[in-house]
């Protein structure tokens, strides 16, 4: 993919912390982001925006500029989903109360998780998991590597794909959520809904049907994306009028096979359209929102 890595792209609009379930934290993000060239990055955790104060004051001496974002997943026809959001107002308190409870939710089923490892006779202490996740929200990479230091699975991915994956035998799925409700729940906060790496969604018909729950954007340049890939949803991009985005999905564990930050880019003129499109919403104000 060189033409999404050459020195003009300079943003990576997918990148975790250890806020959620990404290994380094939001300092040491923006300290790496500095060193490789990016100018902006995306912070996108799961279900919260715990990173993105501590991110943008580093990256305020540092030079790098700090977009705020969210990741969240959901479920619908089977598949997984998961919709990011840009430029949202996160100091919203109806929003940040959605969001609690969002990480209670995860919380329980990760617990459910290592109860299912456990009748499957791998023992998997909750407390270890807890201390992998240091104090951030509990999510199945913290799993996957308390399952490594136990020696069960040599790798992350081995973890996902024998035992945490949907279809392997200690899936829980989440609390449901639809993508309807994720995009609402963006909008509502002033941010700018994107459908994250529709690449991985394996019912391609899905796509289109979710592009009509409202969302701005399209994750077009992923690291799992192949060339036919960018130039399908590139397709879909300019037929729809959409923001194409891109980004590493960082999460820190590079010889786990995760890509490493900067992986995908886009040009800071993508950052302009998506704050454009943010401006263009209005975030709701009242205590909580019917979302
Ligand atoms: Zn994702
Ligand atoms: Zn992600």
């Amino acid at each position: 993919m060189k033409e999404v890595t050459c020195f003009i792209m300079s943003c990576d609009l997918h990148v975790h912390t250890n806020a959620s379930d990404g290994l380094l934290a939001p300092e040491k993000v923006i300290h790496l982001a500095k060193e490789i060239g990016l100018e902006a990055v995306a912070i996108t955790d799961h279900d919260t925006t715990a990173a993105i104060g501590r991110a943008a004051s580093t990256g305020k001496v540092a030079g790098v500029e700090v977009v705020p974002g969210i990741e969240i997943s959901t479920e619908w026809q089977e598949e997984e989903i998961h919709i990011l959001g840009y430029y949202l107002d996160y100091g919203l308190a109806w929003l940040q109360e959605r969001l609690a409870k969002r990480r209670e939710g995860r919380m329980r089923r990760a617990q459910t998780i290592v109860g299912r490892l456990r009748d499957l006779g791998l023992e998997i202490d909750w407390d270890r998991v807890l201390a992998l996740a240091g104090g951030a929200a509990v999510g199945r990479p913290h799993i996957a590597m308390a399952m490594m230091e136990k020696d069960y699975v040599g790798s992350i991915e081995e973890a996902f794909r024998r035992y945490l994956d949907r279809g392997a035998p200690a899936y829980v799925p989440r609390t449901p959520l639809t993508p309807q409700q994720a995009v609402a729940l963006v909008r509502a906060a002033g941010g700018v809904p994107v459908l994250a790496h529709p690449g991985l969604i394996r019912k391609r018909a899905l796509v289109q049907e979710l592009l009509a729950t409202g969302v701005i954007g399209l994750e077009v340049f992923y690291p799992e994306h192949d060339e036919a890939t960018v130039a399908w949803l590139l397709g879909l991009v300019s037929e729809r009028g959409l923001i194409a985005t891109g980004g590493s999905d960082f999460h820190g564990y590079e010889a786990q096979g995760y890509a490493p930050l900067g992986a995908c880019r886009v040009p800071s003129e993508t950052l302009a359209l998506l704050r454009s499109a943010a401006r263009a919403l209005t975030p709701w104000q009242g205590r909580s929102a019917q979302v």
